[in-house]
């Protein structure tokens, strides 16, 4: 499959569009307040791999949280802002590596300029953000609905405002919790611009049906080539989010550090506990960060052949297990088989 190439656009040390890898990211939830609280979390999604991470300012008190969590953690920081200039300009101050506002929503002419200006002299991107739930009226009045061309406009609407003010650092999300709305719309604003695409599904829901609709309409843009980052949303931690983005990478083909577990689905002749030795092995292998993939199957006479695509695997026999590295047999594990298998992936 081949990416759509879109223009590379810097946050802070990481690089989205152009060639490089399409990078994970997610945002904090604690009270923006919680300074602690901010900081603790942000720690907790740094180990889990986030490479750029985004927090709500709501007020100007709170861009001190910027200084906070820059302080604690390795990883670019993009600050959220709703309507108010004066708080962009702030975070601009304060060290922000991105801004995520709409500049349809922040009044004046020269308030986009000021915004604007202060990104440019500092390098730090913008994203437009638009969402189906709040479109502009007087497009939503024409659309009759949060439609996918509607949702493009709303996006291209914002971009010329900077554009106007010759901003270019622009990346675009376009996101709504309709999994069809959303891909149809980040189809067609690829086609429309190279600005690099935050795709996403929002308000994609609790755990099992967020992973399902970000799964389908992140994963799916992913086939086609597009998004350049990506935020999978669910109300649950964010760490969450954060493995399940690169969980979607991986399904979507994309190379990405770490083990990916192949495990069937288990039948009649299933000899060993696949489920918990496959979580085990999950579990176990957490700390290692090349890529393999490592099968859990449940017996001999399938198992090797239907886990063609794994380098390392096991394969239930009665009280015992087949290990096979890349299709061929090796040799029986008996005893501890978990133990035995990380063993062997550490020597691949
Ligand atoms: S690998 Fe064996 S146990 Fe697992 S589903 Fe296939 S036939 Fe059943």
């Amino acid at each position: 499959m081949e990416r759509v190439r879109k223009r590379e656009v810097q946050i802070g040390k990481v690089r989205i569009g152009g060639d490089n890898p399409i990078a994970v990211q997610t945002m904090l939830n604690v009270p923006v307040a919680d300074i602690a609280g901010n900081v603790a979390q942000a720690r907790r999604v740094a180990e889990a791999g986030c490479q750029i991470l985004r927090a709500s300012v709501p007020t100007l008190e709170d861009v001190r949280i910027v200084d906070a969590v820059k302080n604690a953690v390795d990883i670019p920081f993009v600050a959220d802002i709703h309507f108010d200039y004066r708080i962009a300009l702030a975070c601009v101050d304060a060290g922000a590596d991105k801004i995520r506002i709409n500049p349809g929503n922040i009044g004046a002419d020269d308030r986009v300029k000021a915004v604007a200006n202060a990104c440019n002299a500092k390098n730090i991107p913008i994203r437009i953000g638009v969402n189906a739930g709040s479109l502009e009226k007087e497009i939503l009045a024409r659309y009759g609905a949060p439609t996918p061309q509607a949702l493009v406009e709303s996006a291209l609407y914002h971009v010329r405002l900077l554009e106007k003010h010759d901003f270019n650092n622009i990346v675009i999300s376009i996101k709504s919790s309709n999994v069809p709305t959303m891909m149809e719309a980040y189809r067609l604003l690829s086609e429309a611009c190279d600005y690099p695409l935050h795709v996403g599904v929002t308000e994609a829901g609790t755990y099992r049906m967020g992973l399902i609709k970000s799964g389908m309409g992140i994963g799916g843009l992913l086939l086609q080539g597009i998004g350049d980052t990506l935020r999978v949303s669910l109300t649950d931690e964010p760490e969450k989010e954060v493995q399940a983005g690169y969980d979607i990478l991986r399904a979507a083909g994309y190379p990405v550090a770490g083990p990916e577990i192949i495990s069937c689905p288990t039948c009649g002749r299933t000899n060993i506990p696949v489920a918990k030795i496959a979580q085990e092995v999950e579990e176990r292998l957490r700390g290692y960060h090349k890529p393999v993939k490592v099968a859990v199957m449940g017996c001999v006479v399938n198992g090797p052949g239907e886990a063609r695509e794994a380098d390392i695997g096991i394969a239930g026999g009665k009280d015992e297990a087949l290990l096979f590295i890349r299709g061929e047999k090796i040799r029986m594990l008996r005893g501890d088989i978990v133990g035995q298998l990380v063993d062997e992936v550490y020597k691949l």
